[in-house]
């Protein structure tokens, strides 16, 4: 699998970069992707944490409770147990349900050597608090009756919630080795030799991952008590938010001053630069879009919406006006600076028709002055409507024919999400994550500040002040927020 291990990105993590993925019509798959057909639904979430977790709760919670090298001279006392006993061959697992699926004898001496330490059966005693648990009947009889410590509980959990931690790595060799005492598994002496060493001997690095995968290929089939765990851990305790809410305040009175400065500077230089009453197309979009970006930033600020949605609705909004002018600019050609006046004139003659015979005007629109928008330039006669987009060139394209693909690539994807109301920005906008390790993680509700917007919206803001100055020259002013 060609994960990438080089420093090609920021974070330096271990994964398949953009390059690397393998174009597949109009997705791009990442390695383990092409895995897909046999994995599907299997990989959707981590059987470690799901299923494999919670069968192995009593062993995840004796870890918990002591310290590394105690909790691993308690698994070695199971281990030899298991390889000692005449029915060794019974044992077809060390999980919560192979545990209760033992004859009662059996089980009964195991639970008795897994309680057989004072501080384990007290720490133990926590598996009283699932009625669901299978075979309770025997736990019962060896668990005291303390009250159950429900923060070793979390702790437990929170310490083994990710298959990779030290914590479940000790409880994942655990099972190995009673699956090789229990002469479940073959595997080559020296290695057994090696697993025997654990943690101290031999070289961890290469022992640690092969437990691991060795340990993820026993899968859970019966899912009555990972199931049932989950859920009595859900309906017996509370969420906790990890994100405190913050107060939201961008409204900031310099920033509703410089844009005012910014506006009265513009409407100087339009006057300045306004030399005929004719129609001129040019002078008109490059203002135009200038002072109609320049609102979009006047409401964020005034509406106090720059940590909002509504801030990145005026972002996507923005990035696409600046795009079309900076197309426009770098083309520079008369005959497109009238194409896209006469496209929105178009639009407008479309909407004011359609309005005027069939459909009935929703109350945002005047229809008074979509008529006039419509024929103030051309008699509509004469005004064609165009049903695609104004250049027959989409975002993208109008991006890389201006040279502003990685401007693109920055600035377009995300904020089109919030436009479209993607899983990702909704997840990124009202919810946040549950600190209850009890809770495997979920999501909860809560309406998070995005981050502020005013900067990017100020980089774009400037950027269109460039493209104006190239074209209607000595305009030195550029905003700050
Ligand atoms: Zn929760």
């Amino acid at each position: 699998m060609p994960i990438s291990k080089n420093k090609r990105n920021k974070s330096g993590k271990s994964r398949t970069t953009l390059r690397e993925h393998k174009k597949k019509g109009k997705i791009l798959k990442p390695a383990f992707s092409q895995l897909e057909s046999k994995l599907e639904g299997k990989l959707f979430h981590s059987n470690w944490t799901y299923d494999r977790l919670p069968e192995m709760i009593w062993a995840i919670i004796i870890r918990s409770a002591y310290s590394q090298e105690l909790a691993l001279q308690h698994f070695k006392k199971i281990i030899s147990f298991i390889k000692n006993s005449p029915l060794r061959d019974q044992f077809k697992d060390i999980s919560i349900t192979s545990i209760s699926e033992l004859d009662t004898e059996l089980r009964e001496q195991l639970v008795k050597v897994i309680t057989s330490d004072t501080h384990v059966a007290e720490a133990l005693s926590i598996l009283r608090l699932f009625p669901s648990l299978p075979a309770k009947e025997t736990w019962y009889k060896y668990l005291p009756t303390t009250t159950p410590d429900i923060n070793l509980l979390m702790l437990a959990v929170g310490k083994t919630l990710f298959h990779q931690t030290q914590e479940a790595t000790d409880c994942r060799w655990l099972r190995i080795m009673v699956l090789v005492a229990a002469n479940k598994i073959h595997i080559p002496i020296e290695i057994i030799k090696e697993l025997l060493h654990y943690p101290n001997l031999g070289d961890q690095r290469s022992v640690r991952p092969m437990i691991r995968s060795l340990e993820m290929t026993f899968l859970v089939e019966n899912k009555a008590w990972p199931t049932g765990f989950w859920k009595e851990c859900w309906e017996n305790t509370p969420c906790l938010a990890l994100n405190e809410l913050k107060q939201n305040s961008d409204k900031n009175n310099n920033d509703v001053n410089s844009v005012n400065l910014m506006h009265d500077q513009l409407i100087r230089h339009w006057k300045k630069t306004h030399d005929t009453t004719e129609i001129d197309a040019k002078h008109d979009c490059v203002f135009g879009i200038a002072l109609y970006s320049l609102k979009l930033i006047r409401e964020c600020i005034e509406g106090n919406v720059s940590s909002g949605i509504l801030g990145r609705l005026s972002l996507r909004s923005l990035f696409e006006n600046y795009v079309t002018l900076h197309y426009l600019i770098t083309k520079n050609e008369d005959v497109l600076w009238k194409k896209w006046r006469k496209y929105g004139a178009g639009q407008a003659k479309l909407n004011a028709l359609r309005f005027d015979e069939n459909l009935t005007p929703p109350k945002y629109i005047n229809q008074e002055i979509l008529e006039i928008i419509a024929s103030e330039d051309t008699w509509e006669e004469y005004l064609d409507i165009e049903l695609g987009n104004w250049t027959n060139l989409d975002l993208r394209k109008l991006s890389i024919e201006s040279n502003l693909k990685e401007f693109y690539d920055t600035y377009y994807s995300w904020t089109s999400g919030f436009a479209h109301g993607h899983w990702g920005v909704i997840r990124e906008a009202e919810f946040t994550t549950c600190g209850n390790p009890l809770h495997r993680l979920h999501r909860i509700p809560q309406s998070i500040p995005l981050q502020n917007v005013s900067n990017d919206l100020e980089l774009i803001f400037n950027k269109i002040l460039d493209d104006l100055d190239i074209t209607y020259s000595k305009f030195p002013y550029r905003l700050e927020l």
